[in-house]
């Protein structure tokens, strides 16, 4: 089989999160989240992190140049050669120029551009009730997907938390955003012929699509 070299697009709340998981876990490759590589940054307090804290935390995308410096150093390394699963990169226009230029330069160009498509209603929802585990960083839901023991971690018994960005006011933001930079993405990969969209509306139907499509059946 090709190496599978994705990108997952969608806006917050779509599901990239829950799908990369399982994707990665199907075709063992590396899943690589700009977003959670900010947030290991944060948590360690490293220059990076407190940099990207500025802007992550009220919804503003980390600027051009220190997200391609971040994507390009990760895509260099070895375990990509087998394919790998963007996650919330690339964002914007220059990110996705620039993600043209390190395939080409790298020789691991990109063979899929899945959209999850989900109604904005949805993505409030999704967003407003979503909890993480701070310990061990599994997804949960206050309704959808309730822990059993209510502020615990069902997997590993760690405090779960709401991300700092995710609350109504910043994810205002982070729509726009959205809206005005990444939204524009889904024009440039279909003049590339290499976009598909499918419904997010319903987490557990969507993961079995995503296999078949990508075993090309
Ligand atoms: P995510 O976990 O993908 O929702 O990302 C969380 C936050 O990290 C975003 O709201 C942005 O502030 C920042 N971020 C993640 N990926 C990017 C990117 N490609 N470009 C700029 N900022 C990003």
């Amino acid at each position: 089989m090709k190496s599978l070299n994705i990108i997952l697009m969608g806006p917050p709340g779509a599901g990239k999160g829950t799908q990369a998981k399982k994707l990665i876990a199907k075709f063992d490759i590396p899943h690589i989240s700009t977003g959670d590589m900010f947030r290991e940054a944060m948590k360690e307090g490293t220059p990076l992190g407190k940099l990207a804290q500025k802007y992550i935390n009220d919804g503003h995308l980390v600027p051009d140049d220190v997200t391609i410096g971040l994507v390009k150093e990760r895509l260099s390394k070895d375990d990509c050669a087998k394919g790998f699963l963007l996650d919330g990169f690339p964002r914007t226009i220059p990110q996705a120029d620039a993600l043209e230029e390190i395939s080409k330069e790298i020789g691991r160009k990109i063979s899929h551009v899945i959209n999850i498509d989900t109604p904005v209603e949805e993505l409030v929802r999704r967003i407003c009730g979503r909890r993480v585990c701070k310990v061990c960083g599994a997804p949960f839901h206050i309704i959808n997907i309730p822990p059993k023991k209510e502020g615990i971690c069902d997997i590993c018994g760690g405090e779960l938390v709401q991300r700092p960005d995710d609350n109504e006011e910043a994810l205002l933001v982070r729509l726009d955003h959205y809206n005005k930079q990444t939204a524009p993405l889904l024009e440039y990969y279909q003049n590339k012929g290499l976009l598909t969209t499918f419904d997010g509306s319903s987490s557990a139907d969507l993961t079995p699509k995503l296999i078949a499509f990508l075993e090309g059946k």
